[in-house]
C-alpha cells in the first residue's frame, strides 16, 4: 500500500526541526508543519519575517526522506525569493528544482525532467507556470502531498498584489489527484483526499483577505494558524485627546515624544496631505530636520523625501499612508500616528515599521475624537450603488474590443475599481480568468443580478463599519492592555511577552502623560472660535468655554419633532437625549467632525443620523 500522508515516513515536527538544524519552533510553525504531515489544508499567517517558509520546509525535508518520492509544490511570485529558497533547501539537502520565466537556456527543461525523473522532492514555480501544459503533465507524473500558495494574499482581488496568474492554482490543485491513494488517512472518510494538501501563506492579516484566500484555491476545513504578532520590543502608548484645546495638547504630546535622546529616527503619519505639511513645519519649528511625504508631491521630491530619510539627513518623515511600502529602515525608534488609521490592520502594518533592528521601540496613537468624523466620512464617502456597478461594467464593455472580454493590466485597476469589479463578479455579471502577460481577463456574462450586487454591497460597506469600530474601540478601551487587544484582533492567541515596557495601561508613561495634560504654552492668547471651513481643515479647535445659555425654545422644539421622526416608533430617548439636542444648538455643528464634538453625541448616532440632523440646522439658520 502507498503511504497517503508524509506522517507515515515516521517524520515528526521536532525530528525535523532538528535535521534543518534549528533549536526551537518559533510560534505557530510547529502547528502547521503538523497539519502539513497529516494532509491537512492550512492557512498560515505570519507577519513578515515569522518564519513561513519553514512551515513547508520541514514537510518537504519529510518528502525526500520517503521512499515513495513524494513531491511538495510551492507557488511563490517572486524570482528573488524563489532563488533564496531553493539555496536554503539545497543546503539542507533536499532536492528542489525551480521553474521561472527569464532562466537560463535549458534550465527549465531540466527541472521538469528532474520532477519527472523523481530527483527532487521540491518544485517552486512562478504561478504563470500554471499555464504551461507541460509543466503540469509533469507535476501529474508525481504523487503532490502538498501544494504550497507563498503570498496567498496575491489571489485576493481586494488587495494591492493581486497577481491574476494565482487563479490558476485552483483548478491546477484540483488537477493534481495523488494516483494510487484512496484517499486522505484518518477519520474523515477521505471523500475530500484526493487531492494535495494545501498550505496558504501569507502576511496579511485581514479577515476578509483570508476568506478570499481560502475560497479562490478551495481549502477544505483549513487549520489556520495565526501567529507570530507580537512585536516584543514596540511599546504602545495612546493618548486620547478631547474637548477643549485638543490639537494645542495633540502638537505637545507629539513634541515631547519626539524630543527624547533616543526617540528618532521617527515616522509621523497624517490623514491629509495638508496636515503632513502643517505637522511637519511644526518640527522644523522646534529644530527637528523634518521631510514631508505625501501623494500629491511629484515624483522626484517624493523620492528626495524618501531617501533623506533613508540616509539618515531627515530624522522624521511626516507621511501619510502612501510613505511605507518598500520601506525598509531598521532603526525607527517612533511611529506616531498623528490621525486614527482606517482600521486596526493599517495601523498595526504602519506602527510596525518601528523597531525592525529588534531595539526598543515606540508606538505613539493620538487619538482625538474629533478625528473619528474624518473616518466617518471616509467610509461614507465610498459607499457605491448597484448603478456604479452597473456603469462600471458597461465602461469596460465599450473598453473592449469585442465587447465581451476585456484584459486589465495591474496598473488600470484602482482601490475603487478592485471593489466594483468583485461586485460584478459576485454579482454574476462578470468572470475573472488571468489573461496574458500577468493581466486580468474579465469576461462579462451581459448577466448578473442586482439583488446579490445590493447584498455585497452592503457586505463590502459592512466590513467598512467593523474596521471602523475596531479602531473606535480601540483607543475606547483604556481599560484593557493595547497590545493583547492588537493580537486578539489578529486571532493571534499567543501569550505576549514584551521586552520592553507594554503599553499605557500596562505602565502609563508618567511624562507623557503630563505632556498630553500641561496647561498649553501661549494660553494668554485670545482663542478664537474658529470658522468651520477652518476647522475641518484641520486648523486650531480651541474653542472658548461657554456659559451654558437657555436655548431658544422654537429651535429646541423644531429638534425634538425631528427626533420624533428618527425614532422609527422607539422611545425618543434612543436618538437623543434632551441634553445632547441642546448642546447640538448651543454648539450649532457645521460638519460631522464638529458634531461629533457634542457632549453625548456619539459615532454611532453621527453614522445614523448625522446627515439628517446638520440640515435640520442648516434650515434653522
Ligand atoms: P516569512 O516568509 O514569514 O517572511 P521567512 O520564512 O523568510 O519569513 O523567515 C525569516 C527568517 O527567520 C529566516 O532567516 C529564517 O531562517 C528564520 N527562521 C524561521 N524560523 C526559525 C526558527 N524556528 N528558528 C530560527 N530561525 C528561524
Ligand atoms: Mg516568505
Amino acid at each position: 500500500m502507498i503511504e497517503q500522508d508524509l506522517n507515515a515516513a515516521g517524520a515528526t515536527p521536532e525530528r525535523l526541526l532538528a535535521r534543518f538544524g534549528l533549536q526551537a519552533f518559533r510560534p505557530g510553525q510547529r502547528e502547521a508543519v503538523q497539519a502539513a504531515l497529516d494532509g491537512r489544508d492550512s492557512l498560515v499567517v505570519m507577519p513578515t519575517g515569522g518564519g513561513k517558509s519553514l512551515c513547508y520546509q520541514l514537510p518537504a525535508l519529510a518528502a525526500q526522506a520517503d521512499p515513495a518520492r513524494p513531491l511538495v509544490v510551492v507557488v511563490s511570485p517572486l524570482i528573488a525569493l524563489m532563488s533564496d529558497q531553493h539555496a536554503r533547501l539545497e543546503q539542507a539537502g533536499v532536492g528542489a528544482a525551480m521553474l521561472a520565466s527569464g532562466q537560463a537556456d535549458g534550465h527549465n527543461a531540466r527541472a521538469l525532467e528532474a520532477i519527472e525523473s523523481g530527483g527532487v522532492a521540491l518544485a517552486l514555480a512562478a504561478p504563470e507556470r500554471f499555464a504551461s501544459q507541460r509543466f503540469r503533465e509533469a507535476l501529474g507524473t508525481r504523487r503532490v502531498v502538498l501544494f504550497v500558495v507563498d503570498e496567498a494574499h496575491c489571489v485576493a482581488e481586494w488587495g494591492h498584489d493581486f497577481r491574476p496568474d494565482y487563479l490558476r492554482l485552483h483548478a491546477a490543485i484540483e488537477a493534481l489527484t495523488r494516483p494510487g491513494t484512496g484517499g486522505r488517512a484518518g477519520s474523515d472518510g477521505g471523500q475530500a483526499g484526493d487531492r494535495p494538501a494545501v498550505m496558504a501563506a501569507t502576511a496579511t492579516a485581514t479577515p476578509r483577505v483570508a476568506e478570499e484566500i481560502a475560497a479562490r484555491l478551495g481549502l477544505r476545513e483549513p487549520v489556520t494558524v495565526r501567529s507570530g504578532f507580537d512585536r516584543p520590543n514596540l511599546t504602545f502608548d495612546v493618548v486620547s485627546l478631547e474637548g477643549k484645546g485638543a490639537v494645542a495638547r495633540k502638537r505637545a504630546t507629539l513634541l515631547h515624544a519626539l524630543g527624547g535622546q533616543d526617540a528618532r529616527p521617527a515616522i509621523v503619519y497624517c490623514g491629509t496631505r495638508k496636515d503632513t505639511e502643517e505637522v511637519c513645519e511644526l518640527l522644523r519649528g522646534e529644530g527637528m530636520a523634518a521631510v514631508a511625504y505625501h501623494a500629491g508631491m511629484s515624483g522626484g521630491e517624493r523620492q528626495a523625501a524618501q531617501s533623506a530619510f533613508m540616509g539618515g539627513e531627515a530624522e522624521v518623515v511626516v507621511a501619510t499612508n502612501a510613505f511605507g511600502m518598500g520601506v525598509d529602515k531598521a532603526d525607527v525608534r517612533t511611529v506616531a500616528h498623528w490621525a486614527l488609521p482606517t482600521s486596526l490592520e493599517a495601523y498595526y502594518q504602519e506602527a510596525g515599521r518601528g523597531g525592525r533592528d529588534g531595539l526598543p521601540a515606540r508606538a505613539l496613537l493620538l487619538a482625538a475624537r474629533y478625528d473619528l468624523g474624518r473616518l466617518i466620512k471616509f467610509n461614507t464617502g465610498r459607499d457605491i450603488t448597484v448603478q456604479d456597478v452597473r456603469a462600471y461594467v458597461a465602461r469596460l464593455r465599450s473598453g473592449g474590443a469585442d465587447g465581451e472580454t476585456v484584459e486589465l493590466g495591474h496598473g488600470e485597476i484602482d482601490e475603487r475599481g478592485r471593489v466594483l469589479l468583485s461586485i460584478a463578479e459576485r454579482a454574476g455579471a462578470a468572470v475573472l480568468q488571468p489573461g496574458s502577460g500577468g493581466r486580468l481577463r474579465v469576461e462579462l456574462t451581459g448577466r448578473g443580478s442586482p439583488r446579490t450586487a445590493a447584498q455585497a454591497i452592503k457586505a463590502a460597506k459592512n466590513r467598512g463599519w467593523e474596521a471602523y469600530r475596531a479602531i473606535e474601540t480601540f483607543i475606547a478601551s483604556g481599560m484593557s492592555c493595547r497590545r493583547r487587544q492588537i493580537l486578539d484582533h489578529f486571532g493571534d492567541h499567543e501569550a505576549c511577552a514584551p521586552r520592553v515596557r507594554c503599553c499605557d495601561v500596562c505602565e502609563p508613561d508618567p511624562d507623557l502623560v503630563e505632556a498630553s495634560r500641561a496647561p498649553l504654552p501661549g494660553a494668554g492668547r485670545a482663542r478664537v472660535r474658529r470658522s468651520s471651513a477652518q476647522a475641518s481643515a484641520g486648523a486650531d479647535r480651541e474653542v472658548p468655554q461657554t456659559p451654558l445659555h437657555p436655548v431658544d425654545e422654537g429651535d429646541f422644539e423644531r429638534l425634538k419633532i425631528w427626533r420624533l421622526g428618527r425614532s422609527e416608533g422607539k422611545p425618543a430617548f434612543t436618538v437623543a437625549g434632551n441634553a445632547a439636542l441642546e448642546g447640538i444648538l448651543r454648539a450649532r455643528p457645521a460638519s460631522v467632525d464638529e458634531l461629533i464634538e457634542v457632549k453625548g453625541i456619539g459615532p454611532a448616532f453621527c453614522e445614523r443620523h448625522g446627515e439628517s440632523l446638520l440640515q435640520v440646522l442648516a434650515e434653522l439658520g
